[in-house]
């Protein structure tokens, strides 16, 4: 999608820290983090939230899910991490490509705010 900043961030057309790349993901730290590592997983192909792509693409949702735990274990965090997808604006989503939230090395309240 032209005017989606995640596909811009996928096609290298907005700078950001990438840390992890499969064949149809990708790993980058979110530019306001919540924790010590946070870094937001997405799909290479544009799918607006975690409920499309469990539909439209099953083994890209699997490959993210993956992907994530690759992260945070690269990171360091295999003891403890949380992996989110916000759902639906009302879930407190503001874009609307797929990512999913890893966040690690802090202590990780619950239940979530
Ligand atoms: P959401 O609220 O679950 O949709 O999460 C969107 C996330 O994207 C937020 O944590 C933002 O900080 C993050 N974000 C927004 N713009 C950028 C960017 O350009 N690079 C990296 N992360 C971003």
């Amino acid at each position: 999608m032209s005017d989606c900043l995640f596909c811009k961030i996928v096609a290298d057309e907005v700078p950001a820290e990438v840390v992890h790349v499969t064949e149809r993901t990708v790993a980058f730290r979110d530019i306001n983090p919540q924790a010590p590592t946070h870094v937001l997983v997405v799909p290479k192909a544009h799918f607006a939230n975690a409920g499309e792509l469990a539909v439209g693409d099953p083994v890209a949702m699997a490959e993210l899910i993956d992907a994530g735990h690759a992260v945070a274990t690269a990171e360091g965090h295999e003891d403890g991490y949380r992996l989110v997808f916000n759902t639906g604006e009302k879930a407190g989503q503001t874009v609307f490509h797929t990512h999913l939230h890893v966040l690690a090395g802090r202590d990780l309240t619950w239940p979530p705010g």
